[in-house]
């Protein structure tokens, strides 16, 4: 695994993508409706013993749209799909998928077209999550095929009555079934409004990507919904707050072989200021920590590579954190925005908290406040 560290640059511009798109789909492959996808496994797959889990995710997909079909190929030039197996320093990191353009740069494929996908399984989660939680055939497959969806152009099910049975359903939605590895009906659907007619939205998309430096990606991670989870998942609960600015801290960043971009995240150097949960007797008064998102440098361009909305802890700012210790005995930030609470946030009433900050669900971030403030009100 080649490891790249870089550290000390800025952003030249402002991000300019920050709202949410609501539909169900992204844009279609290379803006023209092209399904006719080669796609090449990466030998990690086979010595990672994922074979099967990859055949099925293509077999799965293949006949269900009489546009779209994904044939292997052992030729990786060009704009063909890549399916690695990998490893990731994110704890609870099961799966994702990076679109990206002709000149090998990461896009949001809400706003630009995209020519090739990669998709990454972990395999260091799957098969030993929590100290060896090693998931079964059908939740492997759940995952690749789920990968191999949004390398489509799917994006997540969010419609209510989806969820329990589309693939697409996202990680940390409470209805999610992980053992679902095929696609649903209303998948299908979807998969039709992107590659079945004309008038695609791809007509409307910006083939020029020299101003986009942000890219959102959808990941399959393990989150909690309540503080007990939470907490038990958790090795250390601190109010805590960073020393140094998001550009100013270690971005890493990895890469197979190929070139193609595996698994990113900083290092953030935190002021400790107590410690509200976890064996305090080792830590110091600074702690270093991974969190999610990075800068990552692709030679023609640096982006900014964010995991599911996840917004960066600021500088300064006063936060309770829920660090979870890795195998290699390094803490890390858990749980996306709900892992991250600032003190002001916490110690406001509900309705001033609501529409602050960003969210995956405003109930679930709501409770664990609610749960948080109820719990730890002597301490803060
Ligand atoms: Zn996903």
């Amino acid at each position: 695994m080649k490891k790249r560290t870089t550290a000390l640059f800025v952003l030249s511009t402002s991000l300019l993508f920050s709202s949410v798109v609501s539909a169900n789909t992204h844009s279609p492959r290379g803006g023209n409706a092209n399904g006719k996808i080669q796609a090449w496994y990466d030998s990690s797959i086979s010595s990672y013993g994922y074979t099967s889990h990859f055949d099925h995710a293509v077999s799965t997909w293949n006949g269900r749209n009489a546009n779209v079909s994904i044939s292997k190929t052992l030729n990786n030039s060009g704009q063909v799909d890549r399916y690695y197996v990998g490893t990731t320093s994110e704890e609870g990191l099961y799966g994702r998928n990076i679109w990206y353009n002709d000149l090998g740069i990461p896009v949001d494929p809400d706003w630009f077209s995209w020519s090739r996908s990669v998709v990454s399984v972990f395999d260091n989660q799957l098969r030993n999550f929590n100290g060896g939680v090693n998931f079964t055939s059908a939740r492997i497959k759940h995952t690749t095929a789920h990968e191999v969806g949004h390398s489509l152009g799917l994006a997540h099910t969010t419609a209510s009555a989806q969820v329990s049975t589309s693939l697409m359903t996202a990680g940390d939605n409470s209805s999610v079934n992980r053992d679902i590895n095929t696609p649903s009906s209303y998948d299908i659907s979807e998969l039709r409004s992107l590659y079945g007619g004309p008038g695609l939205m791809a007509s409307s998309l910006n083939a020029d990507t020299s101003n986009q430096n942000e890219v959102d990606i959808e990941t399959q991670y393990e989150s909690y919904d309540t503080l007990s989870e939470l907490s038990s998942f958790s090795d250390l609960v601190v109010i805590a707050s960073p020393t140094d600015d998001f550009e100013n801290r270690k971005h890493i960043a990895t890469f197979y072989d190929t070139g193609d971009l595996q698994d990113y995240y900083t290092l953030n150097n935190l002021s400790i200021k107590k410690v509200l949960e976890g064996d305090s007797s080792n830590i110091v008064e600074n702690l270093e920590v991974i969190e999610s998102n990075a800068i990552v440098d692709f030679g023609l361009q640096k982006v900014k590579m964010v995991n599911d909305g996840y917004q960066e802890t600021q500088k300064g700012t006063e936060y309770i954190l829920f660090l979870r210790k890795d195998p290699q005995g390094q803490y890390q930030i858990i749980n996306r925005n709900e892992g991250t609470f600032t003190l002001d946030e916490v110690n406001s009433t509900a309705t001033n908290r609501r529409g602050t900050f960003i969210t995956r669900d405003n109930d679930i971030r709501d409770n664990l406040l609610n749960e948080i403030a109820t719990t730890y009100s002597n301490e803060l």
